[in-house]
């Protein structure tokens, strides 16, 4: 699905270490590190808490990396101060999952689709109305909606709201952090497609946050499973999900019905929870809940490894692949 051989944005070793009240660290994000191309989608995928949300914090730096590097358009984005770093935010642009957090319950909703464009003096205010009218009908809502209030609208017409306002100024990449997962599955779909649509027509680069893996698969190119701060799997979304590799993927694909196949594949329940991040597991963070563990598997981190072929990569960290 991706239109461009050229990297948009380049993530390298990217740290965030969160100090909590008694001196002790969250290790949220240790060591991620990615591209992604023009045009195209990567999905990175993980449980509450995994630390993908603070991984779009950091590209947006609404949060600063303990460690590592973020260039986006070949720009390093870690040495932009606040006012250069403003200024990029128009080309970067996150959706939230709860849109009626971000928009101003007492503004209408004109005023929360024109806003990005007065902020960042685009246009005059004719212009600004025009280009209003024209997103709101570009994400399928009806004109007069810019005279109403966000708490007029259902979950979903709140979302298309977001998503005129995250578009508003014609951005490169949009990270989208769970963005369909507080609204019901039939609309979770129209929100899915309308995405595809809008990447296709603004030439939109995406990184899209979600705890559900089935919820990816239509709208990805790539996809990075996530586990306690490290990425565990990455490869193109058709073999993650023909050929996982790492126990933990294999767990979160056995619990997606596939009603084309008949019978879904036998479940896969880990056991306990997620570990403290405060203090992750030795060895391969996933040890304590993975049913293939092995001795090694404690006391050894697995390296995450190209375990692919000339057509493709698959990035794995887990000893079974050595
Ligand atoms: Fe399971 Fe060991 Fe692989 Fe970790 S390294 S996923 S514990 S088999």
């Amino acid at each position: 699905m991706s239109n461009s051989n050229k990297n948009i944005l380049e993530v390298t070793d990217l740290k965030k270490h969160f100090r909590l009240k008694g001196g002790a660290h969250v290790q949220a994000v240790e060591g991620v590190s990615f591209t992604l191309r023009e045009g195209e989608t990567l999905s990175i995928v993980g449980e509450s808490g995994c630390g993908k949300s603070t991984i779009a914090r950091l590209i947006t730096r609404l949060h600063d990396p303990t460690a590592g590097s973020i260039r986006f358009m070949g720009v390093d984005l870690l040495a932009l101060d606040h006012g250069q770093m403003n200024a990029m935010r128009r080309n970067l642009q996150l959706i939230f999952q709860d849109p009626f957090a971000s928009l101003d319950s007492r503004k209408k909703v004109s005023y929360a689709i024109m806003e990005p464009l007065v902020i960042h003096k685009v246009g005059d205010s004719k212009s600004r109305w025009e280009t209003m009218q024209r997103l709101l009908e570009t994400v399928g809502l009806e004109p007069d909606a810019a005279n109403r209030y966000p708490h007029e609208f259902s979950g979903g017409q709140r979302q298309r709201i977001g998503i005129a306002r995250a578009i508003a100024l014609e951005p490169k990449l949009i990270i989208a952090d769970e963005p369909v997962s507080s609204l019901d599955v039939s609309v979770q779909s129209q929100m899915l497609n309308l995405l595809v649509q809008l990447r296709q027509m603004f030439e939109l680069s995406y990184i899209f946050i979600s705890h559900d893996l089935a919820v990816v698969k239509h709208i990805s190119d790539k996809v990075a499973v996530m586990y306690l701060g490290c990425f565990v799997e990455m490869t193109d979304v058709d073999t993650l999900f023909e050929t996982p590799l790492h126990p933990y993927t294999q767990s979160l694909l056995s619990a997606i019905p596939r009603p084309e196949v008949g019978e879904r594949p036998e479940r896969i329940i880990l056991e306990g929870d997620v570990p403290d991040p405060s203090s992750p597991p030795s060895g391969c963070r996933f040890h304590p809940r993975c049913p293939k563990a092995m001795s090694i598997c404690s006391e050894t981190v697995p390296a995450l490894k190209d375990v692919g072929n000339s057509r493709h990569v698959h990035l794995v960290s887990c000893h079974l692949c050595d």
